[in-house]
């Protein structure tokens, strides 16, 4: 089987982490997950109290960031921070803080560094235009704000974590608007990325569709 790299980008909670690990698994791939590195960084900037406005602060702070991956768990220097870098208010300052081009510059190319032997799945925003441009599949995935966050609401509910569904969408509203108005590598689809929606396809469904174009390269 030929060794390929999978790039795939879409909106907030439109699912690209639950479909990327399935697909990895089916397909013998690795998934990295590249909102994580985000969420780390600004984790980071949360409890160190960082003032990454200021370039020099920002500057030193990456160089003191470590990100490490181990199965589905995430490293921050050495802590294991998954389940902290999930929280809503983490996702927003993630938003934040990823349209800084020092952060972005570190981001790309400790990606570009990790997927270079290929056999990955990588899913983020600006993978397809900026990190692989010649990943050999080049998905974009995207479903409307509503569905998503009603997918995000019984994630929450499913979990017993106190949800409401109004704030939820409100959140992916602001945060698709900040992705896609930002300076840098703003979430938008590559031309030549295929627009898969799965606004009405279950979880199977959009792997029957993925695993076909996948398959087409293998
Ligand atoms: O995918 P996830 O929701 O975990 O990403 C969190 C945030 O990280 C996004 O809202 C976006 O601002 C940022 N991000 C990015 N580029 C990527 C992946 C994530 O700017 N490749």
């Amino acid at each position: 089987m030929k060794k390929i790299n999978v790039a795939i980008d879409g909106t907030s909670g439109v699912g690209k982490s639950t479909i990327s690990d399935l697909l990895a698994q089916k397909y013998n791939l690795l998934h990295l997950d590249t909102g994580a590195m985000y969420r780390c960084v600004a984790y980071y900037m949360h409890i160190y109290q960082i003032h990454y406005e200021n370039e020099n602060e920002l500057k030193e702070a990456l160089n003191q960031i470590q990100i490490r991956f181990s199965g589905k768990k995430v490293y921050l220097n050495g802590e294991d921070v998954s389940n902290e870098i999930r929280s809503n208010d983490v996702s927003m300052l993630t938003s934040k803080i990823s349209t800084y081009a020092l952060v972005r510059k570190k981001m790309v190319s400790l990606q570009q560094d990790i997927c270079k032997e290929k056999g990955y799945i990588v899913d983020g925003r600006d993978i397809c235009s900026t990190v692989l441009p010649d990943a050999e599949v080049k998905i974009y995935m995207s479903a409307t704000s509503e569905a998503r966050a009603q997918r995000r609401y019984k994630e929450y509910c499913d979990k017993r974590i106190e949800a409401n569904y109004d704030v939820i969408l409100k959140d992916i509203i602001q945060r698709d608007f900040q992705d896609s108005h930002r300076a840098i590598s703003p979430l938008k689809k590559a031309e030549d990325a295929i627009e898969v929606d799965t606004s009405n396809l279950s979880i199977e469904e959009v792997i029957e569709v993925l695993s076909k174009l996948i398959e087409e390269k293998l």
